[in-house]
């Protein structure tokens, strides 16, 4: 996991990417950084301008949003206290940690025939970088990464993605409002990396332990944290190149923000685990002199997550539980699925509990909301948000409409279309509709015909086949394209490039057409995956160094359990055919005890038990087997220093090692991407390659 590997670089570069928490992030490097956009011209050399369709699309969007409605720019602006001047933020390791400098061409023009308008003005409204009052005593940065970072007083509640923006946030606040006083508490409002990773830039883990620092979170926070991206983790990291559009330049053709905020922090990531944790509904207490109720919100937008009310000044922090979108109830880089319903419930109940007299409500993303009616309104729509896209999708699959269709088919209510603060910027009434359903009946569609389909490159063929061959299809997809059916055509053309993935003038029309698809799209999401797929067709999948690491910190946090669980993923069943055996481990710092049994070309483990006759018996302090787990140090070193005492077949480990596939986060997607592949060798990337000490790295 925390292993680096090489692969060359092409343009736009692309930094390093990794897992924390919630989210994926982009080491957003210097190549990505240095990129100025060119307002009229396209930043790939087969780039496309709008087509006079996509124009129409976007100009009929400009006639229908309720422009009129500006309080979110009055929200957005006020009380600014100071504004950020260094437009670029350094990481410790010398690079770019955050730049704003790439965003500013978007105040440069009203508008861009590149950009849906309702996208642009959230881009805008995210191009905020300073220090802002909430009220006196209530402080956020905001524009310094993907999320704000808030102080209430010296109690910061979230602390960005990684610790260099989180230490300059909390500069600025210190020349302007901080007194020079430290840090007195820190509260995460859930599990999700953008709102932990900076903690160490504010700090000391020490003054943490000491207890002079207390950080505070809902239950079962690390468990959280740690197990929402691990099993899937490097298929997450690859499909964030498409839903967070990596390796997109900042351009009005490219990248344009990612609508919860402009973009990912690229500094260092750190985890400091929780001291105190909230662990009934309803919980008060006083944090650094200020009381507080904290409101746990499970099952919502994370697995764990909770809301804040500070009585004395009718403050309310609604965590990510309400920003100014529509957030995912499906996740395009891949999570399970929300549930809306809860999710909803638990916006009501905080409405009734906090929102009837609050004053002001802030949150972890976007700006505040000042005066009740203004929370109430936000609080009510929020709510009938997730619960009509809960109900009308069932309503809507209780009469027969699949996951096939049903993002065609939902609509939302003209009252919830009308909100800004509704709209897609995270989630889209598409990919969520579909979620809905996959949430409550999964994939299938009932049709018999989809149920056990060949793989697409297995039955293309044949379509291309009965379509009359590549260069009918090439010519009806034109006409398509040049008609502005983009869908249509990228319906045949798929099925050309899964057929011919060297045939580059068939994936250089299938990204003409994605292009134009995803210029029109107001989430950016969508818009990033469409560009994303148009780039990779053009240019394939860029080499480059990456690093599919998560934080040592956050290795560390992961249960023995889980990572067992995880070698068990990352065991190639195919090699461990006829092997078999029993290993017992224990770990005496901590009192942990498995069995980890090898049968049936599948590996698992028990917890608390211990066989009567194992193969092999691996004691080691769980300390221990954490540099083990990081790759500070091998197991084998430690078998060879007594570290690790092993008992029995030590043979086994190298047998259970040569087992394992290290996962490599560049596969493809489109066809005929990766670099240097011949159509005739077209390679699995599930294929085992790589193998390893399984519990070195
Ligand atoms: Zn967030």
């Amino acid at each position: 996991m925390a292993t680096r590997r090489k692969f060359v670089q092409t343009l736009p570069a692309v930094g390093t990417a990794f897992a924390v928490g919630g989210h994926l992030f982009l080491d957003d490097g210097p190549a990505r950084a240095q990129a100025t956009p060119h307002l009229a011209s396209h930043f790939h050399p087969k780039g496309k301008a709008p087509s006079k369709f996509t124009l129409e699309i976007l100009t009929r969007a400009r006639g229908a949003l309720p422009f009129d409605d500006a309080k979110d720019f009055d929200e957005q602006k006020k009380g600014l206290i100071a504004q950020m001047q260094d437009l670029k933020i350094m990481a410790d390791g010398g690079h770019v940690a955050w730049d704003m400098e790439r965003f500013q061409f978007l105040d440069k023009q009203d508008d861009f025939d590149s950009i849906h308008p309702s996208l642009l003005r959230q881009s805008k409204l995210n191009n905020n970088y300073g220090l802002y009052e909430v009220i006196p005593g209530i402080y956020q940065v905001r524009g310094f990464d993907l999320s704000d970072i808030t102080f209430v007083r010296w109690i910061v509640f979230d602390t960005l993605v990684t610790n260099e923006v989180a230490r300059a946030a909390w500069k600025l606040f210190q020349q302007h409002a901080g007194q020079g006083l430290p840090v007195s508490a820190v509260i995460y409002s859930h599990t999700h990396g953008d709102h932990w990773g900076g903690a160490r830039g504010i700090v000391d883990e020490a003054d943490v332990r000491a207890g002079k620092v207390p950080v505070i979170a809902p239950v079962d926070f690390m468990e959280f944290t740690v197990s929402e991206n691990v099993y899937a983790g490097n298929a997450m990291n690859r499909r964030l190149f498409f839903q967070y559009g990596l390796l997109l330049p900042a351009s009005p053709h490219g990248y344009v923000g990612q609508g919860l905020g402009q973009a990912v922090s690229a500094g260092a990531p750190g985890l400091i685990a929780p001291t105190r944790y909230v662990e009934k509904p309803i919980e008060e207490f006083d944090v650094d002199g200020v009381k507080m109720i904290f409101q746990n919100t499970p099952n919502t937008e994370a697995p764990r997550e909770m809301n804040t009310y500070i009585p004395d000044v009718k403050a309310l922090w609604m965590a990510e539980n309400v920003v100014a979108s529509l957030h995912n109830i499906y996740t395009l880089r891949g999570a399970a699925v929300r549930d809306p319903l809860n999710w909803s419930k638990y916006i009501g109940e905080t409405l009734y509990r906090f929102g009837l007299e609050a004053d002001v409500m802030f949150a972890s993303h976007h700006w505040p909301r000042w005066g009740n009616s203004r929370i109430q309104e936000v609080l009510r729509a929020q709510r009938d948000l997730y619960a009509h896209m809960n109900n009308q999708v069932l309503h809507l699959a209780n009469q027969g409409v699949t996951i096939n269709e049903i993002h065609n088919v939902y609509e939302m209510p003209k009252g919830l279309q009308s909100k800004w603060y509704c709209r897609g910027y995270h989630g889209s009434p598409e990919h969520n509709s579909r979620g809905v359903i996959q949430r409550y009946l999964g994939f299938w569609d009932c049709n018999p015909a989809t149920l056990i389909p060949l793989s697409p490159r297995d039955s293309a063929p044949l379509y291309v086949e009965m379509m009359g061959g590549a260069d009918k299809i090439m010519a009806r997809a034109q006409q398509l394209h040049d008609e502005g059916k983009y869908l249509l055509a990228a319906e045949i053309m798929n099925k050309l490039v899964q057929t011919q993935p060297q045939n580059q003038a068939a994936k250089d029309l299938l990204a003409d057409i994605f292009e134009q698809i995803g210029y029109q799209q107001e989430n950016p999401g969508l818009r990033n995956s469409f560009l994303a797929g148009a780039y990779e067709l053009r240019s394939g999948i860029p080499q480059g160094e990456t690093a599919s690491s998560s934080s040592p910190d956050v290795i560390r946090a992961m249960s023995t359990e889980l990572f067992l669980n995880f070698l068990g993923i990352r065991m190639d069943s195919r090699k461990a055919e006829g092997m078999r055996f029993t290993i017992n481990l224990i770990t005496p710092d901590n009192g942990e005890k498995f069995i980890v049994e090898l049968e049936n070309a599948t590996l698992t483990n028990i917890k608390g038990f211990l066989a009567p006759k194992p193969d092999l018996t691996l004691t080691i302090n769980r300390s221990d087997l954490e540099l083990a787990m990081t790759g500070a140090k091998t197991l084998e070193s430690q078998m060879a220093d007594g570290t690790a005492k092993v008992e029995g077949d030590a043979s086994i480990l190298k047998m259970l090692a040569s087992t394992m596939v290290e996962f490599d986060p560049r596969f493809e997607i489109m066809p005929g991407t990766k670099a240097g592949q011949v159509a005739a060798a077209r390679e699995y990337p599930f294929e085992a390659k790589d193998v390893r000490e399984p519990i070195a790295e």
